[in-house]
């Protein structure tokens, strides 16, 4: 299943860079190259709306109707015209009949009349006011009173397409499809709708030290955790995924499952074998098999990286070569695959927003990396935003990211922070 072709070679995206040094990339650059040798998939199909949560909408969707269809009640009340509102005095009106939802009231209404009306009954001919049922006086069967100052013409009254009018663009083409978005569609009577396919993405593990859930844990080894983080963290992105399990350190079953994966996925991440490590194969086989750059990068954690492309048979994967740690494979996996793999679905999602918090303790920082701390975000009594760092931060601790709600982002340039100082972080989960 191979993507469709790049538009350039890794080394067209990085000779247009004058500062381009594969072994100083700043964060900020390799976000950018990745972005660059990228391209989208373009494969549609359709898909019932309860399917479509989460799915990359393939078109724009057009409302082919007024969303509401008539000018309707907000308020069970009388709808009456506004016409006959008195600013200094109250007014009796006499009732012709009743509007229901779905049921509307087909006769006239002359000036002295209203009609008793329920929330989004369609608003009688000639009635542009509803008064709530509450603000009514001396009402019976024949008659109502309102008093003077309760209503202003057209109060309470929802109009035709004001919240979708025909015609007009509904939802956008690259929408990654949610909750509020799928009740859209069914109130344009949308029962189905174009979504990309889903991406198609493999991971494996590399190294001899892992052994898989089940297996003994022998003397020296770990528990393969990678796999397990990126099997959740591409779950969440709605991504296809092929679990590929642990490769040895050994050329040949590494050659094996770069070409599986290239000849099967439109993309393949990694984790472990890219660090200066002598018995690390995975370097060169990735070499061998396609268009890959090696990357130091000015992160923490997270240094080093593979992304390129690779090849077999005539079809061709992304690749990311992510690094061992646990932590840094969910920083590496979050700040540039994360990106890639939406573009690649060809999703159209904004920047995630950084906000400014005030950090509680003093964090050490040295200017010319970008560092994500794993912190826990509050809200102070006083109404701030404030973030503790969760403990020890090194890249194997994994418990730091599982403590955190977030990630504070310490960039580039920045220096120390002072305890009270502020700093940008990312929130791990929203409400949607
Ligand atoms: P490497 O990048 O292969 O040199 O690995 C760096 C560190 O991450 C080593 O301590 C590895 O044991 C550890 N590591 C690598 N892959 C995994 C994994 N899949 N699960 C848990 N730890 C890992
Ligand atoms: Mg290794």
């Amino acid at each position: 299943m191979a993507s469709t072709t790049a538009p350039a070679s890794l080394h067209d995206v990085v000779s247009c860079l004058s500062d381009y040094d594969p072994n100083a990339v700043p964060v900020a650059q390799a976000q950018h190259i990745i972005r660059q040798f990228i391209t989208p998939i373009s494969s549609i199909e359709k898909v019932a709306i309860r399917q479509a949560l989460g799915r990359v909408l393939a078109t724009d969707i057009v409302s082919g109707i007024n969303v509401p269809a008539h000018d309707n009640s907000a308020m069970d009340g009388y709808a009456l015209r506004g016409s006959d509102l008195s600013p200094d005095q109250a007014i009796t009106l006499k009732i012709k009949g009743t509007a229901y939802a779905g049921r509307a009231f087909e006769g006239e209404v002359h000036p002295g009349e209203c009609v008793r009306i329920m929330t989004g009954a369609v608003m009688p001919v000639s009635c542009d006011t509803v008064i709530p049922q509450e603000f009514t006086l001396n009402t019976d069967t024949e008659q109502v009173t309102i008093p003077a100052g309760k209503v202003k013409t057209g109060d309470n009254r929802r109009f035709k397409g004001e919240d979708l009018a025909i015609g007009k663009t509904a939802l956008t083409k690259g929408k990654m499809l949610r909750p509020a978005d799928l009740g859209l569609l069914a109130s344009l009577g949308v029962a189905e709708v174009p979504v990309q396919r889903r991406l198609r993405v493999a991971f494996f593990s590399t190294g001899d030290e892992l052994r898989s859930l089940g297996e003994t844990l022998d003397e020296g080894c770990v528990y393969d955790s990678n796999r397990y983080t990126l099997h959740g963290m591409l779950t969440r992105l709605g991504c296809d995924i092929v679990d590929m399990g642990v490769i040895k350190d050994d050329p040949v079953s590494l050659a094996a499952a770069f070409r599986s994966a290239a000849e099967n996925t439109d993309a393949v991440i990694t984790s472990g074998g890219v660090s200066v490590g002598a018995a690390d194969y995975t370097k060169q086989m990735m070499a061998q098999l396609g268009d890959v750059a090696f990357w130091t990068i000015g992160m923490r954690p997270g240094r080093p990286m593979a992304f390129g492309k690779i090849q077999s048979a005539g079809k061709s994967a992304y690749l990311f070569g992510l690094p061992g740690n646990p932590v840094a494979v969910m920083v590496t996996f979050y700040f540039f695959a994360r990106n890639a793999l939406l573009h690649m679905m060809g999703a159209n999602i904004p920047e995630l927003p950084l906000v400014p918090a005030v950090s509680l303790a003093s964090l050490r920082k040295r200017p010319g990396r970008t560092e994500y701390q794993r912190g826990i975000a509050s809200v102070s009594p006083s109404g701030q935003l404030q973030v503790a760092i969760t403990g020890s931060q090194g890249s194997g601790i994994l418990r730091s990211m599982s403590e955190a709600n977030c990630m504070v982002v310490l960039h580039h340039d920045q220096g120390n922070v002072d305890a009270g100082g502020k700093v940008d972080i990312l929130l791990f989960e929203g409400l949607l």
